[in-house]
């Protein structure tokens, strides 16, 4: 085994049980006494309210301190529906003979709009479209959620008439006292076999004509 300041700067870990060797190992030879390295390692918070401070020892990396000092938490401007704001947290703390500060700036997210007034809203009718209405946010004022067109109603038809707006019905047949629809159904048939028998008839008559 070496010794510090010797020829020798490593050290060999010998594993024996009962007098037989199980492992070797040789290592370099630490030096004594931890070594803080001045360049810690600040872990922030999002939110900038917190810190985590990790100091590793030069000497061995294995060797660590951990501080988690107290915060100072400054707005610089605050953030509004739409827009970020800005923080500036600063933290320090005395360790191994030093003094560890840092700042730390980000962003405050936007909130988004609260609550919105519906404003335009108009309810379709028959004759003219609807307006579902503007969102408008109650805390910034403005607007957030544009409305949409809504389609028109279609006509509530009574006896020929939309009884909202007097639109004639453009598929109404006055019934007369006597006929209901099946009669109208007869009616056609009727029709048809009239229509055919005189068009029959007709070319009958033409074609004796022709003869
Ligand atoms: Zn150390
Ligand atoms: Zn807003
Ligand atoms: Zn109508």
């Amino acid at each position: 085994m070496g010794k510090p300041g010797g020829d020798s700067d490593t050290y060999t870990i010998t594993i024996t049980l009962d007098g037989k060797e199980y492992s070797s190992k040789t290592l370099p030879l630490p030096p004594t006494g931890h070594n803080w390295d001045p360049w810690a390692h600040w872990d922030w918070q999002m939110d900038g309210q917190g810190v985590v401070v990790e100091i590793s020892c030069l000497n061995d990396r294995n060797h660590t301190h951990i501080e988690t000092p107290q915060v100072t938490y400054k707005v610089l401007s605050e953030p509004t529906c739409t827009t970020d704001g800005k923080f500036l947290s600063s933290a320090s703390f005395d360790f191994g003979g030093r003094t560890y500060e840092r700042t730390y700036d980000n962003i405050i997210p936007a909130t988004g709009h609260g609550d919105l007034e519906l404003r335009n809203a108009k309810a379709p009718t028959c004759t003219a479209e609807g307006y579902s209405g503007d969102g408008y946010c109650a805390v910034c004022g403005q607007l957030a959620e544009q409305g949409k067109v809504l389609a028109k109603t279609a006509h509530t038809y009574e006896n020929g008439k939309c009884t909202a707006c007097g639109a004639a019905d453009p598929d109404y047949q006055p019934e007369t006292p006597d006929t209901g629809d099946t009669s109208h159904l007869t009616l056609w048939a009727a029709l048809v076999l009239c229509t055919g028998g005189v068009l029959g008839a007709l070319a009958y008559g033409r074609r004796k004509r022709t003869k």
